[in-house]
């Protein structure tokens, strides 16, 4: 499939060192410093696409797009993979209750997402992989794990012993209650009789009535969730044989973390015999007005209703750089206000004849993104700026900090 429209990176000015980055790692639960190394691979999982781009998924995707910045940024290459689960339960639930074709309804909201995320001056990845497109990978990939003696089957469906990998359960660190628990909530099916492990993960499923399928060497089906990410990131981000790990990052929302991140790491760890990811990072979730926000409550807020509303993008950027990543967070009418309100004081204070002195800001900026990306900080230190070149302070260059923030920050003003 292809990716959306590429996105143009201003050049930083001369002499600028950006510090190295620390980032948050899940499976060491601490924020570790991350490896220096001139290309990074990076895989984020993308959207099962039938209600797409909520805040949710925007907020996911711009915490990547802030670390791929900051990367190339300090001059490295980033390859990125991307995919669609474009074949899934909820794609199939959501294609019947709306009686729409599910490749229409999946092709629709693909489209849609594009465009949100080119509004968002998001990045790019430089693979953007469907499920369906990808199916020989798959099949493939679960043919490896069963010669590795890693599969049984329940009636005509395959599953992966989780236990094959020694490591499994240790990049998400919930006890096993939680896990059956969650397990059961996110699609997977604990209480299944025949199972050898009731965390064992559906590899492959066999072709059920009224539902797409695919030939296959493991009979007619389609794939599980897990072993779709796991097989295109390693085929697309062409992992280094001589890596301790076999890509740089496995992102995503929190909610990933168990069991996707984890069932998929552990497959991982079997075909190529190493741990997956050197990093596991996760973005917390988004609420409205201090509730979660959900499918099942109907209280998403989608980018392109925003957009239609004739709200710039930038200020939707800035809105969920207010908060920290990793943490949960709210959004509201009153934080949209404000974010705009900053986006127009930054507008006209970038094209003022005199502005503060830029070199410090930028080098602030950079230094609160190396901290496991320290976004309100970053915003604090332009809102100072703003503030003093709104009190006549001179001395800077904005075209220098107007590049600078693009290029970071991704906020094209
Ligand atoms: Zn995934």
């Amino acid at each position: 499939m292809n990716s959306w429209a590429s996105v143009a990176i201003p050049p930083l000015g001369e002499g600028l060192e950006l510090p190295p980055l620390q980032l948050m790692d899940t499976a060491r639960a601490s924020i570790t410093p991350f490896p220096e190394k001139s290309l990074y691979r990076i895989y984020v999982c993308g959207i099962t696409p039938y209600d797409a781009t909520h805040l949710g998924h925007a907020a996911t995707y711009l915490t990547f797009d802030l670390i791929n910045r900051y990367l190339r940024a300090r001059g490295a290459e980033v390859r990125f993979v991307q995919n669609i689960t474009d074949i899934d339960d909820p794609l199939l639930e959501r294609a019947i209750r709306d009686n729409v074709d599910w490749r229409q309804l999946a092709q629709s909201q693909i489209d849609l997402f594009r465009g949100d995320m080119v509004n968002l001056h998001i990045l790019p990845p430089d693979h953007y992989i469907g499920v369906v497109e990808a199916m020989d990978l798959v099949t493939k990939s679960i043919s490896i794990l069963a010669e590795r003696a890693t599969t049984y089957t329940v009636d005509k469906d395959l599953y992966f012993s989780v236990r094959a990998d020694s490591q499994f359960g240790t990049r998400s660190h919930y006890s096993e209650e939680k896990m059956l628990e969650i397990f059961a909530e996110r699609g997977g099916d604990p209480s299944r009789s025949g199972k050898q492990d009731p965390l064992d993960a559906l590899l492959w499923l066999g072709h059920r009535e009224g539902e797409p399928s695919w030939e296959s060497p493991h009979g007619d089906g389609r794939p599980g969730w897990h072993i779709e990410c796991c097989a295109i990131a390693l085929h697309y981000l062409e992992p280094d044989s001589t890596s301790v790990t076999s890509i740089d990052i496995q992102g995503g929302g929190s909610d990933l973390i168990f069991p996707h991140h984890e069932m998929s790491a552990a497959q991982a760890k079997i075909l190529q015999g190493r741990e997956f990811a050197s990093h596991y990072v996760h973005s917390g979730m988004i609420g409205l007005d201090g509730v979660k926000m959900s499918k099942s409550l109907g209280n998403l807020v989608f980018v392109s209703k925003l957009v239609e509303a004739g709200i710039n993008p930038m200020s939707i950027r800035w809105a969920l750089m207010e908060s920290h990543y990793s943490t949960d967070r709210s959004w509201s009418d009153e934080l949209l206000q404000d974010s705009i309100a900053w986006i127009d004081r930054l507008r006209r204070a970038l094209s003022m004849m005199e502005v503060a002195p830029t070199a410090p800001v930028i080098r602030n900026i950079a230094s609160a993104l190396s901290n496991n990306l320290d976004t309100p900080a970053a915003l604090s230190e332009l809102k100072k700026w703003i503030i003093a070149s709104e009190n006549q302070s001179d001395g800077g260059e904005a075209g220098e900090l107007s590049r600078a923030i693009d290029a970071i920050l991704g906020l094209a003003i």
